[in-house]
């Protein structure tokens, strides 16, 4: 489904990810684990269009998406909520739910069924959609985040650091939110710091360093690798 091959890029004249290859299949969730400053967030700018790729190419369902618009990607499938959570605060869940939906469709009735997707997925954020974003805790915060990015009816959900500045059992009720999303039959390509919690949910997982893949495989074969225990289990 999501194919990225051979893909290079950087800022300026630093070049940040070296001849990166990494397939997220249809219905799946993928995880790209590494430390701080591997490339995850250059990766994700770039497969959702905010950076250009310097040599290689990226495609999607067997689209060429290498040099496509960021609206083009979202509206050929792929959707991202960005490290961080972003949200209005000020405004209902409901109404930066809502936001989500506008570089894709303006439909009310299309709105509509997103919402309920979304309210469908977390029952909470029906519960408080009349309430402030800023009211709601940091997990629910971030729920509303991957739910505005839903909005856009994706068939890939690309979610960076969705548990950044959350606590340990928040993070596990984020990853939890996540597999359900999955279960749903988004594919889901997830950058996670917590590479416990986050192997436990995913397929497979590729390991970045220093903007390159030093490991990939199924996720529990993984979990068993002595390289990634040492370096991002602490065993
Ligand atoms: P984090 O977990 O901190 O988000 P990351 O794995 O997502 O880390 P990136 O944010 O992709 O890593 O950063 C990879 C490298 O690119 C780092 O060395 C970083 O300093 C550099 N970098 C990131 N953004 C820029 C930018 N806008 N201009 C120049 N260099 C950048």
């Amino acid at each position: 489904m999501l194919e990225i091959n051979g893909l290079s890029t950087g800022y300026d004249a630093i070049d940040v990810l070296e001849d990166i290859t990494i397939t997220a299949p249809p219905g799946e969730l993928t995880v790209i684990l590494g430390a701080n400053g591997s490339g995850k967030s250059t990766l994700f700018r770039t497969v959702s269009g905010l950076l250009r790729a310097r040599r290689g190419s990226i495609t999607f369902e067997g689209r060429e998406l290498t040099r496509a618009r960021a609206s083009a990607i979202v509206r050929a499938g792929i959707a991202q909520a960005p490290e961080g959570r972003h949200l209005f605060a000020r405004m209902s869940v409901e109404k930066n739910l809502t936001l989500g939906a506008y570089t894709h469709h303006r439909d009310a009735g299309r709105i509509r069924e997103g919402l309920e997707r979304v309210f469908a997925l977390f029952p909470i954020l029906a519960d408080k959609r009349k309430d402030p974003a800023g009211s709601l805790s940091g997990g629910q915060q971030q729920m509303v985040a991957i739910g505005r990015a839903l909005m856009a009816d994706p068939k890939l959900l690309v979610l960076d650091e969705p548990s950044i500045g959350l606590a340990p059992l928040v993070t596990a009720e984020v990853m939890d939110a996540v597999k359900r999303v999955n279960e749903s039959g988004i594919a889901v390509l997830l950058a996670e710091q917590n590479a416990r919690l986050a192997l436990r949910i995913a397929h497979s997982a590729y390991v970045l360093s220093e903007g390159r893949v030093v490991q990939s495989g199924a996720a529990a074969g993984l979990m068993e690798n002595e390289d990634v225990r040492a370096a991002y289990l602490g065993v």
